[in-house]
């Protein structure tokens, strides 16, 4: 079995709130919500982060995009606007080395980023 959090949700083994699917990604409510409606969005395969992403596997980054779209859809948020937020590294105080997209909305979010 994978060491990695995400991949073992991924694959059934740690249990998740799916939101969306597709054949590239997944979408499961963040366990630790920031927000009314708080999403990650992770390929299906392993990288580590954006700071890993190589050429051939360059087309994830959108499909992720796209998956969240379906999320804000599917969450009532397409219409009053998300945010979408990417960690990497230690200063971005990423903590699951496996990439993923934070879609956050459902309410007015801080009008400043960090
Ligand atoms: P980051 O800090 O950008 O690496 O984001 C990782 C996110 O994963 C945090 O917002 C955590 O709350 C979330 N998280 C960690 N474990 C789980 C889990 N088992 N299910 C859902 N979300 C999780
Ligand atoms: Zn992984």
């Amino acid at each position: 079995m994978s060491e990695c959090i995400f991949c073992q949700i991924i694959a059934g083994d740690i249990p998740s709130n799916r939101v969306a699917e597709s054949d590239a990604a997944y979408a499961f409510t963040d366990i630790n919500p920031h927000a009314p409606v708080h999403v990650l969005v992770v390929p299906k395969i392993h990288v580590e982060s954006a700071d890993h992403l190589t050429t051939e596997q360059a087309s994830v980054m959108g499909d992720m995009i796209l998956l969240a779209q379906e999320v804000a859809d599917v969450s009532g948020i397409r219409e009053s606007g998300y945010r979408l937020i990417m960690n990497v590294g230690p200063d971005a105080w990423m903590s699951v080395p496996h990439l993923h997209l934070h879609v956050l909305g459902g309410q007015r979010l801080a009008g400043h980023l960090g």
